[in-house]
């Protein structure tokens, strides 16, 4: 089966500094790649670089078709979605506004997540539609994240460290949840140090190290 996420010969750069060297990888849909390595070893500027927030060079396909040289909110419209560490909840808007402003961003055709397929994922949140994000708590923001992502009608997901800051409760909650995107046949990307979260979740691991793919776990290396 096609890489709906398909990433060839990838460089970063912050500034004149490279930060990725040569990553190449691929994640189907209906797969989960777990990115593991130390704090700095690159696992956020990768992320950054697929959705095109940071200067990169080399191939990115999604579901075939070449995006890098996009700019980011194409490439959200093509169905790349990135829930950021800090999450970024709009803070002064309620849960269902947050929601709702993630649909003008939405990849054009029949959209497969509403809000209320988002409160079906995780109906701890639907009795806070009317909260403010700034007063949801760690679970409840990471939650919303990744619903306001799903709003956006994704393809490939990544998730930068979902389960930073949030109860271990909850944690149990977003492991659920992953596999379900993973069985609607999303491609996920998890960068993620708690072994609770990536362990159970992921179906391969690459392990990032100074900012190079080294040692790959799992049957297919997902290294070409
Ligand atoms: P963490 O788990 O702490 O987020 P990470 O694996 O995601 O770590 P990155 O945040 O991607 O690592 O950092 C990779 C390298 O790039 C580090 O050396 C870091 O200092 C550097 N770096 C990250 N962001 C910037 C930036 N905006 N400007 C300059 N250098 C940066």
């Amino acid at each position: 089966m096609t890489a709906l996420l398909r990433v060839r010969g990838l460089n970063a750069f912050h500034g004149r500094a490279q930060a990725l060297f040569d990553v190449s990888l691929d994640v189907r849909g209906g797969e989960i790649v777990a990115l593991v390595g130390r704090n700095g070893a690159g696992k956020t500027t990768l992320m950054r670089a697929l959705a095109g927030l940071v200067q990169a060079t080399g191939e990115i396909r999604l579901d075939g078709r070449r995006i890098d040289g996009w700019r980011a909110d194409r490439r959200v419209r093509a169905g790349l979605a990135w829930v950021p560490e800090d999450r970024r909840i709009f803070q002064q808007l309620t849960v269902a506004q947050n929601l709702e402003v993630a649909e003008a961003a939405a990849r054009d055709g029949a959209p497969a997540w509403s809000a209320a397929r988002v409160y079906g994922l995780f109906p701890e949140l639907a009795p806070l539609a009317r909260r403010l994000g700034g007063a949801l708590s760690g679970g409840e923001q990471q939650m919303l994240a990744i619903g306001r992502a799903l709003m956006t009608q994704p393809r490939v997901v990544m998730l930068d460290e979902p389960s930073e800051g949030v109860a271990p409760i909850v944690v149990e909650r977003l492991v659920q949840a992953i596999r379900a995107l993973r069985g609607e046949g999303l491609a996920v990307l998890l960068s993620e140090q708690n072994e609770a979260l990536a362990a159970p979740l992921a179906d391969r691991a690459l392990a990032l190290e100074d900012g190079m793919l080294a040692t790959v776990s799992g049957a297919d290396a997902g290294r070409p």
